[in-house]
């Protein structure tokens, strides 16, 4: 589904991403585990249109989406949750959901989404009328969750939903992208907590300094004396 081939992103002069390469298959979830500072959101901005690749290609469903406008990738099917959630404040949850959908014009297909979304999320539905500022930390990134699937995406880039959350939530949390995942949206995660994204995904990428170092199955990565030292604090 998403074939990202030795591609190279700068800020100014200096290079965060050294020839990545990694793929997708449809129905995966797939996980990008690294430190902070390894380049995971950059590869994520960089797949959703808010970077530009200096070199590589980025093949999306068979066509080539490096270095496309950001409306362009989401409607194409490609939805990225930020790290920090970016809500918007001032407006409330309703509202926030409704902006995941400007780019449609499926009345009857947004009310649907809309209906999948309180399914998932039950405290958005309770919290409709409320501005999305005095949410939780958590019911923000279920807020910023739902607001990326009302565009109805194939792909799902999600960048550290656990980020701030107790431990609780974050198992929520996790349990949620396994039932969007079974759903039928192929999911791309990158996570600091690497037990928690092992412990849901197909395969993982190991980021270490803008390059990808390790690659295999969950199960791989989990028995790897290199990421148990690394990740998994020496489990
Ligand atoms: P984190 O989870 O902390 O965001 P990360 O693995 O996602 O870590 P990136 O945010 O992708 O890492 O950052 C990769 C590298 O690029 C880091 O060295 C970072 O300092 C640098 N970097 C990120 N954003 C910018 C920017 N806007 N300008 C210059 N350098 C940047």
């Amino acid at each position: 589904m998403l074939k990202v081939n030795e591609i190279n992103v700068n800020y100014g002069n200096i290079r965060a991403l050294k020839g990545v390469s990694l793929d997708v298959n449809e129905g995966e979830i797939v996980t990008l585990i690294g430190a902070n500072g390894a380049g995971k959101s950059t590869l994520l901005k960089t797949l959703s249109g808010l970077l530009k690749p200096k070199e590589g290609t980025i093949e999306y469903l068979g066509k080539s989406i490096a270095g496309k406008p950001a409306q362009t990738i989401v409607k194409a099917g490609i939805s990225h949750v930020p790290e920090g959630r970016r809500v918007f404040a001032n407006m409330t949850v309703e509202e926030n959901l409704e902006l995941g959908a400007y780019l449609r014009n499926d009345s009857a297909g947004i009310r649907q989404d809309f209906a999948k979304v309180y399914e998932l999320f039950p405290r958005l539905e309770e919290r409709k009328k409320q501005l999305s500022g005095t949410l939780s930390g958590g019911e923000q990134q279920m807020l910023a969750m739902g607001r990326a699937l009302m565009a109805r995406p194939k792909l799902l880039l999600l960048d550290e939903p656990s980020m701030g959350l107790a431990p609780l939530l974050v198992q929520t949390i996790f349990r949620i992208i396994e039932e969007i995942n079974r759903d039928g949206t192929t999911i791309l995660l990158v996570e600091q907590n690497a037990h928690m994204a092992l412990s849901i995904a197909n395969r993982a990428y190991v980021v270490e300094t803008g390059k990808i170092v390790i690659s295999g199955t969950a199960e791989e990565l989990q028995a790897s004396e290199e990421v148990k030292m690394a990740y998994l604090g020496g489990h």
